[in-house]
């Protein structure tokens, strides 16, 4: 698990975390890595017009590119028979032990089309660390961080054609790993599979910088203490599914889910970490228990806002003060954070006994507008987050 060792008595302090000092590791530039994933080119690539108008009409997660970067890891051996080979279905065993028991890991990490048509991606070390902390957690072999890099610099290079240029979108990547040996048996898979898939993406809610409302569930929990909250696993989704249905039958959006231990506190959304806006101009995050998920996206956020001069403050938000702080006006925005959905403003918190309207988004824009304009290459990176994985356009 990721170390959290941000439960300071001085609560206005952030920690820097293993995850944050990870990403500070320079990775090798594209060209010194790329070619670990030799290309398999597929021979019946979707058509370029065809092509085209998926690049036109955007959705999110239901096209995929012509290629997928794959390793295989066997216990013993390691990991081996890297490529970059056509998209397409996998075979699998009815016994292949995901199936059964959920050993799963992923990741997401988006690559940006930047106006002379290089393509970068934003702290590809983050996930690569995450990654393996997740594994680790999982009980499934890491990979090497370079090894992770490489897999999207040779797949992005493969379907560089499928990266978007329209603001607002990219190419999701979606790395992932599961136990794929075909056995019934309660113990870590001996083998294990990684792809990378890709998916042009246009926003990920339809209504862009629109408040999202959010349902607070009491009755439900997404992690526990010594759980998997802090690995990014498919099963944390999967219990998050009916709360999230809850949700939706509430009229609302979004999910967001308090502490299991208290059951006062705010963690996280199901996919997205939640941040406060206080009148007086600090931001507050829930600080990392050991049950929320550490995003690549809160961290660089919290790093922006220290940087323009802001007090932020990773602290225990019990759902009753911030109730009581929005109707006295204490605070002023809440907002959402995570790589699909980038900053979104919450705008409605509604739960058993509560309804509260929150009108600010001022903060949230100035957030999203900056993080947005690294990312788009808009504004200079003066932190070195962003990676090229395709050169300019020559
Ligand atoms: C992926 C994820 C996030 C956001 O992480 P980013 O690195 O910012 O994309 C937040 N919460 C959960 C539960 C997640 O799975």
């Amino acid at each position: 698990m990721p170390e959290t060792d941000a439960a300071s008595t001085d609560s206005a302090s952030t920690t820097s975390t293993a995850l944050a000092r990870a990403a500070e590791v320079p990775v090798p530039e594209a060209d010194a890595i790329a070619g670990r994933f030799p290309l398999t080119a597929n021979p019946s690539p979707v058509a370029e017009d065809e092509r085209q108008a998926v690049l036109a009409g955007l959705h999110f997660g239901d096209r995929f590119t012509d290629h997928m970067a794959h390793a295989r890891w066997r216990q013993g051996e390691g990991w081996g028979d890297y490529g970059v080979i056509p998209y397409g279905n996998l075979s699998l065993s009815p016994a292949t032990a995901v199936l059964h028991y959920g050993q799963e890991i992923f990741e997401g990490i988006k690559a940006y089309r930047h106006d002379d048509g290089s393509v970068w991606t934003f702290r590809p070390r983050y996930n690569a660390a995450r990654l393996n902390a997740s594994a680790r957690r999982l009980a499934l072999p890491e990979l090497a961080e370079e090894d992770f890099v490489a897999s999207l610099v040779d797949l992005v290079r493969a379907d560089a054609a499928w990266v978007p240029s329209g603001e607002g979108e990219s190419l999701y990547l979606r790395p992932f790993a599961f136990a794929s040996e075909a056995f019934l048996g309660v113990r870590p898979s001996k083998v294990v599979d990684y792809y990378v898939i890709a998916s042009p993406s246009g926003s990920y809610f339809t209504h862009g910088l629109e408040p999202i409302s959010i349902w607070v569930t009491t009755e439900y929990h997404r992690a526990g203490r010594g759980g998997t909250g802090a690995a990014k696993t498919g099963g944390n989704y999967a219990s998050s599914l009916l709360p999230q249905q809850e949700a939706y039958a509430q009229g609302c959006d979004q999910v967001c889910f308090l502490d299991d231990v208290s059951q006062k506190n705010l963690e996280e959304l199901g996919g997205m970490n939640i941040m406060v806006v206080d009148a007086d101009g600090t931001v507050r995050t829930p600080r990392l228990t050991g049950t929320i998920l550490e995003g690549s996206t809160r961290s660089a956020i919290i790093r922006m806002l220290q940087d323009s001069g802001r007090r932020v403050v990773e602290d225990t938000i019990s759902l009753e003060g911030l109730l009581a702080d929005i109707e006295s006006g204490r605070v002023r925005e809440v907002f959402a954070c995570g790589t699909a959905a980038v900053v979104v403003p919450l705008g409605h918190l509604k739960g058993k006994g509560f309804d509260a309207r929150i009108e600010g988004n001022e903060v949230t824009r100035q957030v999203h507008d900056r993080l947005t304009s690294i990312q788009s290459g808009r504004a200079e990176d003066p932190y070195g987050w962003m990676y090229q994985l395709v050169p300019p356009h020559s």
